[in-house]
C-alpha cells in the first residue's frame, strides 16, 4: 500500500506544534496498521472492530481532549487532528471515539460528580469499558425537546421508561448517558448494561456506517438510584452542550474522509489510462481534481481556525456548526467527484470511496442535521429564530 502523506496544499502543516503533529502521526500510524486492513471486511459484515479499543485507549485516541482522571486532556487541536486520521479510516472509527470521548466522557467529566468520574473516565479512557449516548428517540430526532422518555422520582431513586433510537454503541456498551425528562427538566442517567428492564437492539439494513454499531435502547421501568443521575445536567442545555463537543470533531472528521477520497480518486487518475493517456491528462478529470482539492483545502482551513479559536477557549455553538455544516458538505461533494473519477470502478468495496460517500449520509444527517445547523448559524446572523 502507497504510504499516505497528507493533504497539505495550504502548508497548514507548519502551524502545528510538534506535540501537535506527533499526536496526529501516532493516530495516522494506527489507522494505517490497525484499522484499513481490516475496514473492508468489518463493513461488509456491518461489525466494529471494537478489539482495537484498548489500543484506542493506549494511544489517547479516547476523549483525546477530555480533562478528568485516567484522560488525556489534550488540547482541542489535537483532538480534531486525531478525528481527522480517523475519519481518513472511516467514519464509523471517528463516530465511535467521537461517542466515547465526547458524548459519554466528557458528560461524566463535565456534569458527573467525583465518584461517578473517578469510576467511568479512567476505564472509559482506556477502551476497557465502551458508552452510549442516547438523546434521539424514534418520533423526535432534530427536536429532542419532544422526548417522551421519562423518569420518574421513585423513593430516594428514580424509574426511567421510555426508548431511544439511532443509538451508535447501544449494543457494544457497558454504560448509556441516557437523557429523560425529568418532574421539571430533562435529566442525565447512568444506565449500565444489565440493569433490569434496560435493553439494547442492533438497527438492521444500513447501507451507511456499517462499520459501526447502531441500535436501539429500550427502558421498561428501570430503576436507578440516584447515584445514578449526572448531578450537574440540568435541562435540554446539557445534552446539547455535549453535541456541540462532537460536532466540533465530525468538522475535522470530515476533512479526513475528504482527503482519503480526493488522495485516492488522483493516484488513480494517475494510474489509469484511457484514449492513450491517464486520466489525469484530461482538463475534465484535472478539473474535478481541483474541485476536489479546494473542498478539501478550506475545510482545513475552517477546521484548523476552529481548533485554534477553541484552543483558546472560545466555545460558540454557530462557529462549530457553520464548520459542521461546511465541511460535511463539502465531503460529500468530494467523494461524489471521486467517484466518478474511478468510474465503475467507485461503486464497489476495492476502493474506499464508495464506503465514505455512504457513510457520509449518515454524518451529513446526525448530530444535527445540515438543515438544522443553517438554521443554527441563521439564527445566530439575524437574531431571529426559525425554529424553537
Ligand atoms: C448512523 C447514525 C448514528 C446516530 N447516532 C446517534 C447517537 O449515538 N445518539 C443519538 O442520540 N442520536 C444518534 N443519531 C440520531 C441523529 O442525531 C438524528 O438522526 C438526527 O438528529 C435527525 O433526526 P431524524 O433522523 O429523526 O430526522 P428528522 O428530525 O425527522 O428530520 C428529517 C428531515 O427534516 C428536516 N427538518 C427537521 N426539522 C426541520 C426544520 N425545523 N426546518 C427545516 N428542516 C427540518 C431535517 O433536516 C431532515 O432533513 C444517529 C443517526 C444516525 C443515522
Amino acid at each position: 500500500m502507497r504510504p499516505y502523506e497528507g493533504i497539505d496544499y495550504y502548508r497548514m502543516e507548519a502551524e502545528l506544534g510538534d506535540e501537535e503533529r506527533a499526536a496526529r502521526d501516532l493516530c495516522r500510524s494506527f489507522v494505517e496498521r490497525r484499522f484499513l486492513p481490516v475496514v473492508r471486511e468489518h463493513h461488509r459484515a456491518g461489525t466494529f472492530p471494537l478489539e482495537l479499543a484498548p489500543e484506542m485507549g493506549e494511544l489517547g485516541l479516547l476523549g483525546t481532549s477530555v480533562q478528568g482522571p485516567g484522560c488525556p486532556g489534550l488540547s482541542p487541536t489535537v483532538y480534531g487532528l486525531v478525528c481527522q486520521e480517523l475519519e481518513r479510516g472511516d467514519s464509523g472509527l471517528r463516530s465511535f471515539a467521537s461517542v466515547q470521548g465526547s458524548l459519554v466522557m466528557w458528560p461524566i467529566a463535565t456534569y458527573g460528580d467525583e465518584a461517578q468520574q473517578r469510576r467511568w473516565l479512567p476505564e472509559l479512557a482506556a477502551g476497557r469499558r465502551i458508552g452510549c449516548f442516547g438523546l434521539t428517540e424514534a418520533a423526535h430526532g432534530s427536536d429532542p425537546g419532544g422526548m417522551e422518555t421519562r423518569a420518574v422520582r421513585d423513593g430516594d431513586g428514580w424509574v426511567l421508561t421510555g426508548s431511544k433510537m439511532w443509538i451508535t454503541n447501544a449494543d457494544l456498551a457497558d454504560v448509556a448517558v441516557v437523557w429523560a425528562r425529568g418532574p421539571e427538566r430533562v435529566l442525565g442517567f447512568l444506565v449500565e448494561r444489565g440493569t433490569p428492564g434496560f435493553a439494547a437492539q442492533p438497527v438492521h439494513g444500513k447501507f451507511s456506517l456499517r462499520a459501526s454499531d447502531t441500535g436501539e435502547l429500550s427502558f421498561d421501568e428501570v430503576r436507578l438510584p440516584e447515584s445514578s443521575r449526572l448531578p450537574g445536567a440540568a435541562g435540554l442545555v446539557a445534552p446539547l452542550s455535549c453535541l456541540n463537543q462532537a460536532r466540533y470533531g465530525i468538522a475535522w472528521g470530515a476533512v479526513g474522509a475528504a482527503a482519503a477520497c480526493y488522495d485516492h480518486a488522483r493516484q488513480y487518475a494517475l494510474e489509469r489510462e484511457q484514449f492513450g493517456r491517464p486520466l489525469a491528462a484530461f482538463q475534465l478529470v484535472q478539473q474535478k481534481l481541483v474541485e476536489m482539492l479546494t473542498e478539501v483545502t478550506t475545510s482545513q482551513a475552517l477546521a484548523h481556525r476552529l481548533g485554534r479559536l477553541k484552543d483558546r477557549g472560545v466555545d460558540e455553538v454557530a462557529l462549530v456548526s457553520l464548520a459542521k455544516r461546511h465541511n460535511v458538505a463539502a465531503a460529500l461533494r468530494t467523494a461524489r467527484l471521486a467517484r466518478e473519477v474511478l468510474g465503475a470502478a467507485g461503486i464497489t468495496d476495492e476502493h474506499p470511496i464508495g464506503r465514505h460517500l455512504t457513510n457520509l449520509e449518515s454524518v451529513y444527517t446526525y448530530e444535527g442535521t445540515h438543515d438544522i445547523h443553517t438554521l443554527i448559524v441563521g439564527a445566530d446572523v439575524t437574531g431571529l429564530p426559525a425554529f424553537r
